[in-house]
């Protein structure tokens, strides 16, 4: 059981289109280059994961269509473990269209039916006995039947010990939000980003909204910030973990590989600080490629990135621990 995590949500793929303006109205346009690439946010913290060499379950209904196919093609390529996923031979594969302009500017359109049309009877919940953490997508929250398995899988794997990592999602209808912040009381870990935070706690002050959403449930908050880095409310001992130099080329995934980052460093014993110092250092790689998965590293290649910057104070002490 040692290192082994479910993933529960989303699953998608992300045709991603860039181009100068995202004003559209009717008519016809040109766009400067186009990707079409598997993502999801949990399907990439997955994908992450997997790559740093930890054991995972991907739990969440994948389409029968082409699209399903590349999406399965991808997961077992990185080593994620589909033995508990719905391949649903009726529906067609979830999509996002993300537009992205000059001044990366991101809107996305997402057909989400298909990954929150789970429901509990199409599990097979044993995968719960093998695994030490239950992590949760804020997307898992978006809609019904998804939402309400995702709140009974949490239940049951609270009471069975498993320690449980939510990551927020930024566009929540006001019920599941709701849901959301009932659910808070379950909650081991929990990694918003700055408007997350806003949403879950309704206050712009940073230390204020630390520590009620700490109050509210997750012993540890750690509050991504984009190229500032992340700040960490562990116990009420509150500390800012500063952000790694790369030259950034798209963020999408950013926030997934982060998570990924702290649950493998949490899992291997490092302190919180030291893990939210690895998910500073995954969130950075993973702004270096266009796509959400193309730049997450092997356990190699962090250890590399992590090992070129030694000279930061606690990175040598990491390093160690990482083995
Ligand atoms: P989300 O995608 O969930 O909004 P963020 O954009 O805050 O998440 O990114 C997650 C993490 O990725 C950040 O906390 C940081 O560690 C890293 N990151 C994001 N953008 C940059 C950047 N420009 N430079 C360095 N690190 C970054």
């Amino acid at each position: 059981m040692m290192d082994k995590v479910a993933v529960v949500g989303d699953v998608l793929m992300d045709l991603i289109i860039f181009m100068d303006k995202l004003h559209i109205t009717s008519g016809s346009y040109s766009v400067n280059d186009y990707y079409f690439l598997p993502g999801g946010s949990s399907a990439n913290y997955a994908t992450a994961l997997a790559r740093l060499g930890i054991i995972t379950f991907f739990i969440g209904k994948i389409g029968g269509d082409e699209f399903g196919r590349r999406l399965v093609d991808e997961f077992k390529k990185d080593g994620v473990n589909l033995d508990y996923a719905v391949i649903d031979a009726e529906s067609k594969s979830s999509l996002a269209l993300i537009l992205i302009d000059k001044r990366m500017k991101r809107a996305s359109l997402t057909y989400w039916k298909t990954y929150s049309s789970l429901k509990l009877e199409e599990l097979d919940l044993s995968f719960l006995d093998q695994v030490k953490m239950l992590s949760i997508s804020g997307y898992s929250f978006i809609s019904n039947p998804m939402r309400s398995v995702t709140i009974q899988l949490i239940k049951l794997a609270k009471k069975s010990g498993k320690k449980i990592f939510l990551d927020p999602c930024p566009c929540l209808p006001r019920h599941g939000l709701n849901l959301l912040k009932k659910t808070l009381k379950y909650i081991d870990i929990i990694t918003p980003n700055r408007n997350e935070l806003v949403m879950l706690t309704n206050t712009k002050n940073l230390r204020a909204s630390l520590i009620q959403l700490q109050r509210a449930g997750p012993k540890l908050v750690v509050a991504k910030l984009g190229s500032k880095g992340c700040i960490v409310n562990d116990e009420g001992k509150i500390m800012v973990v500063p952000p790694f130099d790369v030259k950034v080329v798209e963020t999408g995934g950013a926030g997934d590989a982060f998570c990924a980052g702290l649950t493998m460093g949490l899992l291997r014993g490092l302190s919180s600080f030291e893990a939210a110092t690895v998910a500073n250092a995954m969130g950075a790689l993973a702004t270096t490629k266009v796509g959400s998965r193309t730049a997450l590293p092997s356990l190699k290649e962090l250890r590399d990135f992590l090992e070129a910057r030694k000279n930061i104070l606690g990175i040598e002490n990491i390093l160690a621990k990482l083995g």
